[in-house]
């Protein structure tokens, strides 16, 4: 005991567990914030959407794009983004800890790094921090299916948190908000929002009712050189609040999953 020359690095590697992630399919690492409930309150979050705080979590996606270069598309809402990592992926040789903990420790770092220019007169109290996870989607049809439930879950809570928010500011207490809510549908919701408060759903801005996407566009530029119209193309990142939930926009953008 107690000496280090009897210690086989082998053996004690051995203990090592790799969760390696199915070859050719999309891996999908969704970081969420936690405990963002308390960060915004304490933070004094506009309700229900601060917009400085969902710019803040669009450029740090920005900076995971530009950073990690495996990462074709994402979709952000709330306290969450979504990256999907083109098919064939070998980053860390498809190893599930290494890659979500690259990427949600890079994007955590961005988050305070880059909150001074979201928040110039807030201090941030204390260091936020994120999860993530890892997930396999076999086929694009499933990949746009995932995509699609976010935005449908972006969409539920919009509409619920508009309504709610509305209900306490003008007078009623959570509880009472939340009594009035329950069970109501789609319609009863957007029915409430323009009877009582005036307001159509579907003027609110944009990126609270479809999040955010980040990913690599195509840009072309028709330029005159010796007299001849040439299209040039060049890459850049675009943040678009996009409906991914229709085909078109797929149809639109063949080059982002291919
Ligand atoms: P968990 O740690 O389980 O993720 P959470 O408190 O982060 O818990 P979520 O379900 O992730 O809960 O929801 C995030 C919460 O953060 C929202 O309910 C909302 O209160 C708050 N939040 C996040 N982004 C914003 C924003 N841009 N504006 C206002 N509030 C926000
Ligand atoms: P990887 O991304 O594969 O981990 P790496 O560049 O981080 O690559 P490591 O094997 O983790 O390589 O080694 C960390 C390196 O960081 C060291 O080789 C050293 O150059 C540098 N480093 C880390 N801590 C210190 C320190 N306290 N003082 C000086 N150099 C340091
Ligand atoms: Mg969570
Ligand atoms: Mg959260
Ligand atoms: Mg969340
Ligand atoms: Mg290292």
């Amino acid at each position: 005991e107690g000496d280090i020359s009897k210690i086989n690095p082998e053996y004690i590697k051995s203990f090592q567990f790799e969760n390696n992630l199915m070859p050719s399919t999309w891996i999908v690492v969704r970081v969420d914030g936690c405990h963002f409930h308390r960060f915004s309150e304490v933070h004094e979050f506009e309700k229900p959407n601060d917009e400085h705080a969902l710019n803040l979590m669009n450029s740090c996606a920005v900076a995971v794009v530009e950073e990690f270069n495996d990462v074709v598309f994402s979709y952000g809402v709330s306290d969450e983004y979504s990256f999907v990592l083109k098919k064939n992926s070998c980053f860390y040789e498809r190893h599930a800890s290494e890659i979500v903990s690259a990427i949600v420790s890079f994007f955590s770092s961005v988050y305070v790094m880059k909150w001074k220019l979201y928040f110039a007169q807030k201090e941030m109290k204390y260091p936020p921090y994120f999860d993530g996870r890892a997930v396999c989607y076999p086929s694009i049809d499933i990949l746009q299916d995932y995509l699609a439930w976010r935005q449908v879950d972006c969409h539920i809570n919009n509409q619920y948190n508009t309504c709610f928010w509305m209900l306490v500011k003008s007078g009623k207490s959570k509880s009472e908000a939340q009594n009035c809510l329950k069970g109501t549908q789609t319609q009863e919701k957007n029915g409430l929002l323009s009877c009582q408060f005036g307001i159509d759903y579907h003027t609110l801005p944009i990126m609270f009712r479809q999040g955010s996407s980040v990913f690599w566009d195509k840009e072309s530029k028709t330029l005159l050189s010796n007299d001849e119209v040439v299209e040039k193309f060049r890459k850049k990142i675009v943040v678009e609040h996009c409906n991914i939930i229709e085909k078109s926009f797929w149809k639109a953008h063949p080059s982002v999953l291919e």
